[in-house]
């Protein structure tokens, strides 16, 4: 089980009674915070912090914990700070700065200097957050009552997107083939990407998974063609081409088992041994958690593995999606967003049908894919790019829509959507910053999930939104860009 550590700051200053009050109030605090968090990961109580070497020993202690994902911190009293420095220098994990009090309100009529003395988190809570800001630390600072549903609402996201940041670390991904030639956005440093995130991302000849698929058995065949029945509705005469499908994704379940992989990618332009390019097979399997990106994508692949991951079990959809064509109806301006095959049956609206057409791309048989028109709903789409000297998330918050007309001529799943705060503010600013062509979209997180991301791993993130502004838009890329060449 994961852990999130509750740390409690205090001091020796107030005697033992002041400090055994605040050790069980704090102990209260963590077990309640268990109760709403524990379903993400444990919230553990600790001893009360009231010396320097005891804040080194906890914060030594939760970096060198494999299980402990963040750390909640809080100052009950006050806690001078300079006992902090070599506790906060040795910390390694997110770190959420609680704000907060034991008591909700105050005892207006009894309240005295022991009272003023044992909760004043005001005070020490600012000394604490002094220490942080000097030292440099990044973290998150939640305002405002523990039992309020609101910052409950902000413990969930914090610790979601910790579970993520813990995620990385170690996440395998597995490239068959590598970029497609010559395309620039989709490439990436995968040495930077395992320094940086954790990610330890592998080219593997597609002839590895081609000889697992030589090896699968009819009756495994059956197997997956059952499980996409009992999913899907049949729309093809051609079986045998669904079946071939069917045997590409019995493989991959071995191949990504055998080698622990989270996310792949793959490449039209590099299909030997194989006579399809992977369709249902990717969809069905996208679906599942697993991450991918077309093309030898990377980043997108184990950004849509890392997203899957933050949404854990809150409501709606994450996955891969390309940006491929618009609407431009002047003032309701639609993006059409789609891929050759392989878009997630988590964004069907209706039920996905399995069709074989042929693929005008990469010379091989007709893939068998799933068709479906996408869901509605507020979401985000987000892009990794590698600016040479650093990764740049690109988010923008978009509205899926209803595609306004049936289009029973495309043979490949879609979804439509509203750019913000305008076609003309919003597909600008995503230039502007570089955003590509693939992107992890999600109806199940917002800006706010990718925001804790980004911060918990050093990311440099641009949101576009409902006030982007492209002036002010223009002038956060320019200074970014001016603050990566003076970090050189
Ligand atoms: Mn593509």
């Amino acid at each position: 089980m994961k852990t999130i550590w509750f740390i409690t700051g205090s001091q020796d200053l107030y005697g033992e009674a002041t400090l055994a009050q605040a050790e069980k109030d704090s102990k209260e605090m963590a077990e309640f915070l268990n109760g709403r968090l524990g379903d993400i990961a444990e919230v553990k109580h600790t001893p009360i912090v009231r010396t320097a070497a005891g804040a080194e020993e906890l914060c030594v202690g939760a970096s060198a914990d494999k299980d402990c994902i963040a750390v909640i911190m809080w100052m009950h009293t006050f806690s001078p700070a300079k006992m902090w420095i070599r506790a906060l220098k040795a910390l390694k994990k997110p770190m959420l700065h609680l704000h907060t009090q034991y008591n909700e309100k105050l005892p207006y009529n009894t309240i005295d200097m022991d009272f003023m003395n044992l909760n004043q988190s005001a005070h020490g809570d600012r000394e604490f957050g002094f220490i942080c800001t000097r030292l440099g630390i990044r973290r998150e600072v939640a305002a405002g009552y523990y039992r309020h549903e609101a910052v409950i609402a902000k413990l969930r996201r914090f610790a979601y997107a910790a579970a993520a940041a813990d995620f990385c670390k170690g996440m395998r991904v597995a490239m068959f083939g590598n970029n497609m030639r010559d395309v620039a956005v989709t490439d990436g440093d995968r040495v930077e990407s395992e320094i940086k995130f954790g990610w330890n991302v592998n080219y593997y000849g597609i002839g590895d998974l081609v000889s697992i698929a030589d090896s699968i058995t009819e009756a495994e065949i059956d197997a997956k063609m059952k499980e996409y029945t009992d999913k899907y509705e049949m729309d093809t005469d051609n079986l045998a081409a669904v079946r071939e499908q069917a045997k590409y994704e019995a493989a991959l379940d071995k191949f990504l088992a055998k080698e622990n992989i989270s996310a792949f990618t793959d490449t039209f332009q590099d299909l030997h041994g194989l006579k399809q390019l992977p369709g249902i097979a990717a969809q069905n399997l996208m679906a599942k958690g697993i991450g991918f990106g077309p093309e030898g994508d990377y980043k997108t692949a184990a950004l849509g593995a890392v997203m899957q991951k933050m949404t854990a079990d809150r409501p709606g959809a994450t996955g891969f999606m390309e940006d491929y064509t618009y609407d431009l109806t002047e003032g309701c301006e639609l993006e059409l967003a789609a891929h050759m095959l392989e878009v997630s049956p988590v964004f069907a609206g209706t039920k996905p049908k399995i069709q074989v057409h042929p693929l005008g791309i990469g010379g091989k048989e007709d893939p068998a894919r799933l068709v479906f028109d996408g869901i509605e709903g507020e979401g985000i789409a987000v892009s990794m790019i590698d600016m040479g000297d650093r990764f740049r998330l690109v988010c923008a918050e978009i509205e899926l829509v209803k595609q306004p007309e049936p289009m029973p001529e495309l043979p490949v799943a879609r979804l439509m959507w509203k750019i913000k705060p305008d076609f003309a503010t919003g597909a600008a600013a995503w230039i502007y910053a570089g955003g590509a062509h693939h992107a992890v979209v999600s109806t199940a997180l917002t800006s706010e999930d990718i925001r804790l991301f980004a911060k918990m791993t050093g990311t440099e993130l641009v949101i576009i939104d409902g006030k982007t502004d492209l002036n002010s838009f223009e002038q956060q890329l320019e200074m970014l860009d001016t603050l990566a060449k003076l970090r050189k």
